[in-house]
């Protein structure tokens, strides 16, 4: 059946895999009916930040699935990234990133790797919110959701399952942010208790991290925020031999969007010399995500004979596997030649006849109770002395209904009882709380400010402190 697509020709590289990744799609029986948009760097360059037109939307949302090539951003303040909106905007929560070796066709120090990224795609420090603060400080707010990360846990799973695949490996870094990292390796392990036939573990993501460049066959599946999930993903398309070679899968709930991992790589553009492969297999991630299985099996099998007859790119190119140095264009039309072969060296692909769609169904939450222990209110101040701080802010606060309790300095506790060898800036955290079991308001949060106001000193912001239940959301002040 005929399905209408969107496609982005992009930038650099984008337009020579784009016009090859089709050819042999098309060719393979796909069936696509092709509704082209302008993105990238002519678009930026007329003015319009995003890298997209408004109307251009329009198309995305009514066909749903969008096939796109890489785009240069243009360096430079002002220009937002288009990748980091189109997957917020049509709520493309997981990105998938399957890489795996070609082994002996492609040279590579990890010839038995095939794991799987599943990396959340929303939120996390890609929430893009920054500030500059203060003279010396800037700060990127990191935001982790609830149902953020049940979406994409519940995901990882079911993808993990649907592809017969054993084990899931979360990574975070839950020793240093246990609030936020902590609810995503939280929620991974009480998610994994409903998929008992699924191996799980949790790495910190430094040491994850090792591991994976160093021993990339011991993982299958991984689920992991964001950043780390955009960095890891790197690092495992490379040490497969090239990022050249893998795609890229957003999915959301109603629509979809598939790439190539690597950039416009504009060094290379025009010469007909780029590896369509990354694009192409997320050519075959769209194929199977359409439920057009055999067609997905057929292009991914003609590539894997391609590639497995020493017909390579520049890129791949190796003295010992190397038959025939191709450009971008013959390559297309070497897998053309092998649609309908099996790979003889590759394990065959088979795909089953349908695939299950992902549905997500989020759990209930009651609502605890919430009570306000506190605000911490942070200050731009000059000297570099916390001591001089404490003592004008108990001064300026000494009727309020809150006390100082701490302040710290990028978040290392300076007082009361400070290290004299911390280093401060002049961005100072100052923590407030209740005394005793008194009950306090909003209201009290004001007048605490106006007193600190009053005092001739400057707030840059606040943060309200809140339990939920029995416990505290809000993390300790190092040292404290
Ligand atoms: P890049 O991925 O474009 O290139 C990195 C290296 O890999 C280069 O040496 C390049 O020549 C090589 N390479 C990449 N794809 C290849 C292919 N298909 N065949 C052969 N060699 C290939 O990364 P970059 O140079 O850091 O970024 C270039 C531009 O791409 C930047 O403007 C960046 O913002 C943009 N970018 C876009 C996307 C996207 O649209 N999804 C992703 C990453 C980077």
């Amino acid at each position: 059946m005929s399905q209408k697509v969107t496609v982005a020709y992009g930038d650099g590289i984008g337009p020579e895999i784009m016009e090859a990744s089709l050819k042999i799609l098309q060719a393979a029986g796909a069936d696509l009916i092709l509704d082209s948009i302008e993105i990238g760097e002519k678009v930026y360059k007329q003015g319009h930040t995003s890298g997209i037109r408004e109307e251009d939307w329009e198309k995305l949302v009514n066909n749903k699935i969008f096939f796109k090539a890489p785009i240069t951003t243009p360096q430079g303040g002002g220009y937002k990234s288009l990748n980091v909106t189109i997957r917020k905007t049509l709520g493309l929560y997981a990105n998938v990133r399957p890489v795996k070796s070609l082994y002996p066709f492609v040279k590579t120090k990890h010839p038995k790797m095939d794991a799987i990224i599943v990396r959340e795609n929303e939120e996390d420090l890609y929430a893009g919110i920054e500030h500059r603060q203060t003279q010396e400080v800037y700060q990127c707010l990191k935001l982790i959701s609830r149902p953020g990360t049940e979406k994409i846990i519940r995901f990882a799973f079911e993808y993990t399952k649907n592809a017969g695949r054993k084990k899931i490996t979360c990574m975070t870094k839950d020793n240093i942010m246990k609030l936020t990292d902590g609810h995503f390796h939280k929620t991974f392990d009480k998610i994994a208790q409903e998929y008992p036939e699924i191996e799980v573990d949790h790495w910190i993501i430094d040491i994850g991290a090792a591991k994976l460049a160093d021993t990339p066959e011991e993982f299958d599946v991984i689920v992991l925020p964001n950043l780390y999930g955009d960095i890891l993903s790197d690092i495992a398309a490379q040490i497969t031999g090239s990022v050249g070679l893998a795609g890229s899968a957003n999915i959301g709930t109603q629509c979809a969007m598939f790439e190539a991992i690597h950039g416009s790589a504009p060094t290379i553009a025009g010469q007909n010399i780029a590896n369509p492969s990354g694009l192409l297999m997320g050519g075959v991630q769209m194929l199977n995500y359409m439920g057009k299985n055999k067609v997905a099996e057929k292009v991914e099998n003609a590539w894997l004979a391609t590639i497995e007859d020493g017909i390579h790119t520049a890129d791949i190119c190796d003295e010992q596997t190397t038959q025939k140095k191709v450009s971008t264009s013959e390559f297309a039309e070497e897998v053309i030649r092998r649609l309908g072969q099996a790979p003889k060296k590759f394990t065959e692909v088979k795909y089953p006849e349908e695939s299950k769609k992902i549905q997500i169904h989020l759990s209930e939450h009651p609502a605890v109770e919430k009570t306000l222990d506190g605000v911490d209110i942070f200050l731009a101040f000059e000297p570099r002395e916390p001591n001089l701080l404490g003592e004008k802010l108990v001064a300026a606060t000494q009727a309020a209904r809150l006390s100082l309790e701490m302040i710290t300095n990028r978040g290392v506790k300076v007082y009361p009882k400070g290290n004299p060898l911390t280093f401060c800036t002049d961005h100072w955290r100052c923590r407030f709380t209740k005394n005793g079991a008194e009950v306090i308001q909003g209201s009290d949060l004001v007048d605490l400010q106006r007193r600190i106001v009053e005092a001739g000193l400057e707030i840059i912001k606040t943060e309200n402190l809140y339990s939920f239940g029995d416990e505290k959301g809000y993390s300790l002040g190092q040292g404290q």
